[in-house]
């Protein structure tokens, strides 16, 4: 990932640009010296899983049915149940039916404070 760069006059003393740190480097010296700095390797690792991840292939049928299966074993674990979902519904439904009970009638903006 070291590469020579062309002289650029910003950095005229400067032949070396490490690409992964953005560094630039005066010699060959400095070129390995550099590699074997812990900032190097760390930014190297960071730099390969990147890559590593960005090449990872799409899932195959067998892998999406594998998730689908996990998942749903874990809403038959964790999800709530039928009974459960129908007294919620059932709360939802005398919500309802009480906000409508004390709300017809009134002006919009009205006066609902006095049946809270
Ligand atoms: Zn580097």
């Amino acid at each position: 990932m070291i590469s020579l760069t062309l002289k650029r006059p910003e950095y005229p003393n400067y032949q070396y640009l490490c690409k992964v740190c953005s560094v630039h480097i005066e010699n060959v010296h400095g070129a390995y010296k550099h590699i074997k700095e812990k900032r190097h390797k760390k930014n190297m690792t960071e730099k390969q899983e990147e890559t590593e991840l960005r090449a990872l292939p799409a899932p195959s049928a067998g892998q999406l049915r594998a998730v689908d299966a996990a998942v749903m074993e874990m809403a038959r674990q964790q999800g709530i149940s039928e009974q459960d979902f129908e007294e919620r519904a059932s709360v939802v439904a005398r919500m309802e039916e009480v906000i409508k009970t004390h709300l017809s009638g009134r002006a919009p903006g009205g006066d609902i404070i006095s049946w809270l």
